[in-house]
């Protein structure tokens, strides 16, 4: 095994302090769930026992003199890694680290505190104007705040939460073992006070104690300029409150855009349907068109084909994250006839001839009521 403090990366008369940082930042680098590569996870427990054998003085002085010899046994190479914190394995050591007591927690350590609350996730529709130019939105969510009448403590009126026994305020309980190669230690979170390190005698009689209580908010959210279904606001502290005065999580709010009746976005761009007739198309027309910003003259040259495209430059949803704007896109569609009136057979057959085009010849039924109609 690598010397334990190479592997910590700290000179060998760092304090416990800079020990604790060292591994903090190691395990951080290299721990299974950030770190996917499988060597990372086997040098994760070789700097996990480093740190072990490094954070207890009476191992750190026997690791100076004897080296490796000094420290071996029970807790020495990954088999026996488990045994020294009582079989829980890697996650179970990484959650006891960042997430509550330390399992390496020495007296100098106070307890863990009070757990955060939840994050919080909604759903807020908005209108397709909305998410192009920002709004403020009102969300409804049903969270958990500070109860008022223990303002978190979770202690009744005129109480105070007094030091927990157990653990005389520390948040954990240390084990000693004696085994054949000297004094085991193992930590544990206190169950007694669940690591806050004190505990509530006469419980708040309006929260039970538990120092928050649900409640129905309407946060007011600012969403910007060019947010699309998808887009997700994330505000910190505005989700739940943790139990007994924890801090409180983060609330996510998921956009969903209703959509529009005229225009629908292909990401930064507006993308309209224009429908023209075939005389608007073949003679050309100038027509006003509705924007998000306004109508704006819209000039259709003669001879505009069915699926051509006509941008207007700036006219879009602005970017969410900088400047500037997508277009809006103008995508002719040319509407062919399906019900002629006489009159417009008429025409389009006489123009039909003039193009010696070849067409379809008249029905009996057209004849006969062009018949009527001159009779
Ligand atoms: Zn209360």
């Amino acid at each position: 095994m690598a010397d334990f403090y190479e592997l910590l990366g700290v000179h060998r008369s760092a304090t416990a302090d800079e020990l604790k940082r060292a591994y903090r930042r190691r395990a951080r680098e290299l721990h299974p769930d950030t770190n996917p590569d499988p060597a990372a996870a086997e040098l994760f427990k070789e700097v996990a026992r480093a740190y072990e054998v490094l954070s207890d003085p009476e191992q750190r002085a026997r690791y100076d003199r004897f080296g490796d010899a000094g420290v071996s046994g029970a807790g020495a190479g990954p088999g026996g890694f488990g045994d020294v914190f009582g079989g829980g394995g890697l996650g179970d050591l990484f959650d006891a680290f960042f997430g509550g007591a330390s399992p390496f927690g020495g007296g100098r350590q106070g307890p863990a505190g009070p757990p955060r609350g939840q994050d919080l996730e909604v759903v807020a529709d908005l209108d397709f104007e909305q998410a192009v130019f920002g709004a403020t939105l009102p969300v409804s969510v049903r969270t958990a705040v500070t109860c008022p009448t223990c303002t978190g403590t979770g202690a009744g009126q005129g109480t105070k939460p007094v030091t927990c026994s157990e653990c005389s305020g520390l948040g954990t309980v240390r084990r000693v073992r004696q085994s054949v190669l000297g004094q085991m230690v193992s930590t544990s979170v206190c169950g007694r006070c669940g690591g806050l390190g004190e505990v509530v005698v006469t419980p708040c009689e309006s929260c039970g104690g538990e120092g928050r209580k649900v409640e129905d908010r309407v946060y007011h959210v600012d969403v910007p300029g060019g947010v699309d279904t998808g887009s997700t606001l994330r505000l910190a502290g505005r989700g739940a409150v943790g139990p007994r005065g924890g801090a409180a999580g983060d609330l996510y709010v998921h956009l969903r855009v209703r959509p529009h009746e005229r225009f629908r976005r292909e990401g930064y761009d507006l993308v309209h349907e224009l429908h023209l007739g075939l005389a608007q198309a073949a003679l050309g027309t100038s027509l006003m068109l509705p924007t998000l910003d306004g109508e704006e003259t819209l000039t259709i040259p003669p001879g505009t084909q069915h699926g051509r495209e006509l941008r207007l430059r700036g006219r879009g949803v602005p970017h969410v994250e900088g400047r500037g704007r997508g277009d809006l896109r103008v995508q002719v569609v040319i509407d062919v006839p399906t019900k002629l009136s006489a009159d417009e057979e008429q025409l389009l057959r006489h123009y039909a001839e003039v193009r010696g085009e070849e067409v379809a010849p008249a029905e009996k039924g057209f004849l006969k009521k062009i018949k009527s109609a001159f009779s």
